[in-house]
């Protein structure tokens, strides 16, 4: 190589290099910068966590954070204080507050403050997770936690499993993984036969797209007066498939569906799958975690016999958004469809557990998702975790009783999980009108936020308890609401 001492070109060259770097330099802030910006982001924090309990759980606003739109991505800087300010307008206050103990809509998701110290470590390290040459702790813990899911699951050592971004791709990931173990040729396609319930979540409808699936034969299985799938036309569909000369080989079942909370009959369907040879994937993004305590685990009996299991720790394990998984009942399922480098080294690989998360996901470089979910459960144990779930379990049985007790209130059949669904039944006019509006009254009030949904052609507003920061005076408060919202506009009709 040449020396570019004297040449005054290279001089030149020198400066460019040292100028660049100051200004590169920027993206790495010397520890007293470090000290301001961290304690005015966890006065931010802090300021949100100690007012949780009175902020609101939906805040209706005319702007819908459009400011955040006047301050354009540029070269032009914002100081903490102002960056947090846009945050707060802008982020912060518009539209749901899924922290707030409050939301009971849709499936509430989780954001134990521990879970965001996991990040933060696993953000200033930035340990590579994908590759286990690359980060060998990393990849243990993330095994290990997936390990520890099989084995509250009830899986079988050998289980094989993903922590994903969440439930869609977890279950895009499963389904993937029995395509490929059923060795589905693109000429068999429309002769394969899919069985699931017009409650599966839209994630697996969606996945059977991405998959290349759509063009199977896709059979909506009946469900009972809970919005069950029903076995015996399950097997019913499958025989009469057979008999037209269809090949049956996917049943996708619910353990807690977003709608109502159904559990599909999981033992039964298993008992179909194994004599019919089908692929059971059993889709527990809401449901699964409640196997940790001992009245989920009676509950989801059964689940342990699926072949791909997806559990959403955003949800039933409390973690902030960005966090499900999915089990594959043998690792080698998961690794024929994910891998990427040499199908040769499956075997050595797989004797020294030492696969990566990148051999068994359609991802490479991934968020380190591991920190996230082993520190709370290191910091804390599994206990809360398990005592949340069943007093979750509880409260929507609590609900699902006390709402009977309020004259025009009926409700849906007895929660299988923590989703209760209900109507108002107005003296007179259009029920299906009175409880929209009696919706939009809760949400406007935003103390409380619920969803609804239509169920048997009716519109019904729903309680989902899972928040962990829901407890008896929240369902209380949304009983309270409910009752005085449905009073007022009784009486103004
Ligand atoms: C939430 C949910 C999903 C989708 O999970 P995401 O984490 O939102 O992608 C899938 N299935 C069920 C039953 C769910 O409740």
């Amino acid at each position: 190589m040449r020396s570019l001492k004297n040449d005054p070109q290279d001089i030149a060259v020198i400066d460019k290099i040292r100028e660049l770097e100051k200004l590169a330099r920027l993206l790495e802030p010397p520890e007293s910068r470090r000290e301001i910006i961290r304690s005015r982001v966890v006065d931010y924090t802090e300021e949100f966590l100690n007012h949780i309990d009175t902020l609101p759980a939906f805040t209706t606003s005319a702007d819908q954070g459009i400011g955040i739109l006047d301050s354009p991505i540029s070269d032009d800087t914002l100081s903490i204080d102002s960056a947090l300010q846009l945050v707060h307008e802008n982020l912060d206050v518009p539209g749901l507050n899924p922290a707030s103990r409050g939301h009971l809509g849709y499936i509430p998701g989780g954001g134990i403050y521990y879970s965001a110290l996991g990040d933060y470590i696993a953000d200033v390290t930035n340990r590579y997770a994908g590759v286990f040459y690359a980060g060998t702790g990393a990849i243990r813990m993330e095994q290990m936690l997936i390990d520890w899911m099989a084995s509250i699951a009830g899986f079988p050592k050998g289980t094989g499993g993903n922590l994903t971004s969440g439930g869609s791709i977890a279950n895009l990931v499963g389904i993937v993984a029995a395509r490929d173990a059923t060795e589905l040729k693109p000429k068999d396609i429309e002769q394969s036969a899919i069985y699931l319930t017009t409650q599966a979540h839209h994630s697996v409808d969606k996945a059977i797209r991405i998959a290349g699936l759509k063009h199977c034969v896709i059979r909506s299985v009946d469900m009972d007066v809970h919005h069950r799938m029903d076995p015996d036309a399950l097997e019913q569909l499958i025989l009469h498939d057979k008999e037209m000369g269809l090949h049956p080989w996917l049943v996708i079942c619910t353990a807690g569906t977003t709608d109502t909370g159904a559990i599909d009959p999981l033992t039964a369907i298993a008992d179909i799958c194994q004599h019919h040879h089908l692929w059971m994937h059993t889709d527990g993004a809401y449901g699964g975690f409640f196997v940790l305590c001992e009245e989920g685990k009676t509950l989801l009996e059964g689940m342990s016999r699926s072949d791909s299991l997806v559990m959403d720790p955003h949800k039933g394990l409390f973690l902030p958004y960005g966090s499900g998984a999915v089990l594959v009942r043998e690792q080698s399922r998961l690794f024929n469809a994910f891998w990427y480098q040499a199908n040769y080294l499956q075997d050595a690989a797989a004797a020294s557990g030492e696969l990566s998360p990148a051999d068994l996901s359609p991802e490479l470089t991934k968020h380190f998702r591991g920190l996230r979910m082993w520190l709370p459960l290191k910091l804390l144990g599994i206990a809360p975790f398990r005592a949340a779930l069943e007093e979750k379990l509880w409260l929507a049985r609590y609900f699902y009783e006390e709402i009977r007790k309020v004259p025009r209130f009926e409700a849906g059949t007895y929660p299988d999980l923590s989703v209760v669904t209900f109507r108002y039944v107005p003296a007179r006019g259009d029920a299906d009108r009175f409880n929209e509006r009696l919706l939009q009254e809760v949400v406007r009030d935003g103390r409380v936020f619920l969803s609804s949904t239509r169920l048997n052609g009716q519109f019904v507003i729903r309680v989902a308890v899972l928040c962990f920061r829901s407890h008896l005076d929240t369902i209380d408060l949304a009983l309270s609401i409910l009752k005085e919202k449905a009073l007022l506009l009784e009486s103004s009709l």
